[in-house]
């Protein structure tokens, strides 16, 4: 059960930022989930929902940006979409691929009371 976990890490992100920026109310989360960052949305989202409700007793919506996965070749520097967990370079078949997008939970924006929004995760 990773995702509660994820969700305990996001929401101490959430509140230390809300904290740095003078507090108010959560309105709302947004996350970047990549493809490959094994987490199951549904899941995530459940978690939220039982840990922020003891976080935060005003109503706060996740949203859920679903990122697919994208690799970079170290050979030839082709970018591409990884599908099928195919991790091979589509131009020269054969270099190594370094994972430039879609392994990680990022949060992407919070947003705060009506107007404010703040953006910019510290990871
Ligand atoms: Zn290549």
């Amino acid at each position: 059960m990773h995702e509660r976990s994820l969700v305990q890490t996001l929401l101490n992100q959430v509140q230390q930022i809300v904290a740095d920026d003078g507090g108010g109310v959560v309105k709302e989360i947004q996350v970047q989930v990549g493809d490959l960052s094994g987490v199951e949305p549904l899941l995530f989202e459940s978690a939220f929902t039982e840990l922020a409700r003891e976080w935060f007793p005003q109503e706060c919506r996740l949203v859920l940006d679903i990122v697919p996965v994208k690799a970079e070749c170290r050979l030839c520097g082709q970018c591409f979409e990884v599908q099928d967990n195919e991790f091979l370079c589509p131009a020269c078949g054969t270099g190594p691929v370094e994972v430039i997008q879609g392994d990680q939970v990022k949060l992407m924006s919070i947003t705060v009371d009506s107007e404010n929004s703040v953006s910019g995760a510290k990871s």
